[in-house]
């Protein structure tokens, strides 16, 4: 059984194509017993073209709460949130996790240029190296200016929707900024997310790089980093718990046998 870390539903995600009843049907027949509900919150988002926002936190603490009382017994369900950062929301979103109650925070980019990767004509313009530096080195202020979270969600989001099959997120393309980010987050307790819907996008696309660089992960087991949480993202029922099985052995392979989610905001293990 394993905790699936970062899902999102129709009711608070605009982007979303199912609704929670999807969503647990999905996961009682996938083997995930716990999911972390983590709906996308994005602070004065400056692409005009993107309509992923804010929403109604009482709403949401209300649904939750109908949710959980609905699945008890057959699935767990944790309390989360996607935050989108940006420099000037930084104070913002610790706000926002200080006056609600979640049970597991993320803090993700989703910016190049102030556009969404998604919608970029740009980002795949600029040259791999410093698109990396650039996109990572954005990463390691957020874990530096925020206080109050948990995980540090797909760091290769930046490359999810790259038209070059054989690029990825290489260690080597900024290390001072992997380094950066992970001595942040190392001193801090975070947790850093693989994402296992940009391994499915990179088999999709035939890579030849389909999980992620090997090179990132011993870095952070190098410098200390012991946490590592498992997230599948998704928007739709299908790709629940995706991948989850090759990533543990990938992550064996690399000497890790346990991964991490967050409840009441406290770290829990378990194996994998
Ligand atoms: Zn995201
Ligand atoms: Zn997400």
């Amino acid at each position: 059984m394993y905790t699936d870390t970062h899902n999102h539903t129709i009711e608070f995600s605009p982007d979303a194509k199912m609704t929670i009843d999807d969503l647990v049907s999905s996961a009682l027949v996938r083997n995930i017993g716990r999911i972390g509900i983590t709906e996308h919150y994005e602070i004065d988002n400056p692409d005009p073209g993107d309509n992923i926002r804010t929403f109604d936190l009482q709403a949401y603490d209300r649904a939750f709460k109908q949710w959980t009382a609905k699945y008890e017994g057959k699935i767990e369900l944790l309390k989360g949130i996607e935050f989108g950062y940006q420099t000037t929301t930084a104070e913002k979103i610790d706000k926002t996790v200080d006056e609600n109650d979640f049970d597991i925070v993320l803090l993700s980019n989703h910016l190049f240029g102030n556009r969404d990767v998604y919608f970029s004509s740009t980002v795949y313009k600029t040259e791999r190296k410093e698109r990396h530096r650039t996109y990572i080195g954005k990463m390691a202020e957020m874990a530096d200016r925020c206080r109050d979270y948990d995980v540090i969600a797909h760091f290769d989001y930046v490359n999810r929707y790259n038209p070059v099959k054989d690029e990825t997120v290489f260690y080597d393309d900024c290390p001072g900024e992997f380094d950066a980010l992970f001595e942040t987050i190392i001193s801090r307790e975070k947790a850093l997310e693989i994402n296992t819907r940009s391994i499915e996008a990179q088999i999709r696309k035939s890579s030849s790089h389909i999980m992620p660089d090997r090179k990132i992960i011993e870095r952070y087991i190098e410098m200390g980093g012991k946490l590592i949480s498992l997230g599948s993202d998704s928007h739709s029922p299908e790709t629940i718990g995706i991948h989850f099985g090759n990533t543990a052995e990938y992550l064996k392979s690399l000497g890790i046998n346990e991964v991490c989610y967050f409840k009441g905001r406290k770290i829990f293990t378990e194996e994998i």
